[in-house]
């Protein structure tokens, strides 16, 4: 039994807490804030394998630049002569090729898949309920570009043994007969399902706690004490921590904290917002995502729909922009003519940082400089999606088991 220490209570912390805990030790989750928000809650819940492609594409960063100038488009990154984002920049640039996105399919497909599978176990643990539904996803585009994309997407999708098919717009209406769709068509990714985000942590916590995992709220980790190669203490601004092993999962600030065990990551927050209506008064079966605008529509846990959207590449104290939020409205309208939803004031707007790798795959396992210190982050859009999978990979390699897939792809330092 180990006495293990995990930096950050977003889901990757959580669902590492669990496996943790389930294995034996003796757990402890500190984080800055006071567990109740993060960039685990306002998220989409989107559980999805169909997200086989990573964020770096080929054509990306043209698209960047030219949205950089349209404040309500749905990718921005702030244009600053900072050497950390320069770098990211870089990298994830070189990144953005056709041949790193045929390499990252498998790896991204085999985590989901296995993540997807420790979420259907969670869903049948008594008193857990998050509002999991496994009835798909799809994915709507309007215009002839979109149209050809979405053939090659099924074909790959397909060729990895996933369940998607195409739609025509009569059957995409079909399945929606409540909400008219302004739209070519879509893809149905069968193999997708979702969940309510704020549920899922909420319960998640409850459960951590029901077994005795100790959360420790309100207390920024500032450094640590090694002996040699082994860190021997987590340094808070409330004291220090004793630990056999160390998680960080700390998200978006995971590169601040990693340099202080001596690691490079490249990492930028990448922010986004949602819109929840908590009482809609719109009809939505299947969870939606609107291709060309980037935005994605959640009906989750009964009566509610969530809006989110926008990928704003900046620091996590950059004052939030929100006429993005506005640019999510119109769209959702574009698509669906009859959801008028009037902009909402400036407090029923939910903001998160997503952590970016360069390269669109997380970054998971130990790191060089000290034995004991485990990293899981930079999930980018995919963290709750890939959130209880890599949880359960965080206890097989601090348990020294054979891992349930092949962990190379998303080396912590992979880029040197
Ligand atoms: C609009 C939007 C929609 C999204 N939709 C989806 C979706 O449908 N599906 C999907 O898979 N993903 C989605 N994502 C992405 C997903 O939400 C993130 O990838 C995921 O929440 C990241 O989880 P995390 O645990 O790594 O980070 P976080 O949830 O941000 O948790 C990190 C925690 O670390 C703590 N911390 C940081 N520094 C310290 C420190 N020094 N000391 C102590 N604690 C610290 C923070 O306080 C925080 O609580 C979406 C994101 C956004 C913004």
């Amino acid at each position: 039994m180990k006495q293990i220490v995990i930096i950050g209570g977003g889901i990757i912390g959580l669902s590492s807490a669990y496996y943790l805990q389930k294995a034996g030790h003796l757990v402890t989750v500190v984080d800055k804030g006071d567990f109740s928000d993060n960039c685990s809650y306002g998220n989409a819940g989107y559980v999805c394998p169909s997200h086989f492609v990573p964020l770096a594409t080929p054509g990306i960063v043209w698209k960047g630049l030219k949205w950089m100038l349209n404040n309500r488009s749905p990718f921005y990154v702030q244009p600053t002569l900072n050497r950390t984002l320069l770098n990211w920049g870089l990298r994830f640039a070189r990144s953005a090729n056709a041949r790193h996105v045929n390499d990252s399919a498998v790896p991204l497909r085999d985590i989901a898949l296995l993540s997807q599978a420790e979420y259907e176990y969670w869903s049948t643990i008594p008193n857990f309920d998050f509002a999991y539904e496994h009835k798909g996803l799809l994915e709507i585009f309007q215009t002839t570009a979109a149209a050809e994309h979405a053939h090659h997407i099924v074909e790959t999708a397909q060729s990895l043994g996933l369940d998607a098919v195409l739609l025509e717009s009569t059957a995409l209406q079909q399945m929606e007969p409540q909400t008219r769709i302004n739209a070519l068509g879509a893809i149905l990714f069968k193999c997708d399902a979702h969940l309510y985000p704020n549920k899922l942590m909420h319960g998640l916590i409850t459960l951590l706690k029901q077994k005795g995992v100790k959360l420790v709220n309100d207390s920024c980790v500032t450094g640590f004490e090694s002996n040699g190669a082994v860190i021997k203490k987590v340094l808070t601004v409330n004291g220090s921590i004793d630990a056999d092993a160390v998680v960080i999962a700390t998200g978006s600030w995971s590169r601040e904290i990693a340099a202080k065990v001596n690691t490079k990551i490249p990492l930028m927050p990448g922010r986004g917002y949602s819109v929840t209506l908590e009482d809609a008064p719109y009809r939505l079966h299947h969870p939606a995502i609107l291709t060309e605008a980037r935005v994605a529509v959640t009906p989750m846990d009964g009566n509610k729909i969530r809006f989110g959207g926008t990928m704003e590449v900046v620091s996590t104290t950059t004052p939030p922009r929100y006429q993005r939020v506005q640019g999510i409205l119109h769209s959702v309208k574009k698509f669906f003519p009859e959801f008028d939803i009037p902009m909402p004031s400036a407090d029923r707007i939910w903001y998160g940082y997503r952590p970016c790798s360069a390269d669109g795959l997380p970054y998971i396992g130990r790191i060089k400089s000290y034995h004991n210190v485990v990293i899981a982050t930079g999930h980018s859009m995919l963290g709750l999606s890939l959130g209880a999978g890599t949880g359960k990979l965080v206890s097989e390699i601090i348990n020294e088991e054979k891992s349930s897939i092949n962990l190379k792809p998303f080396a912590v330092e992979r880029f040197g």
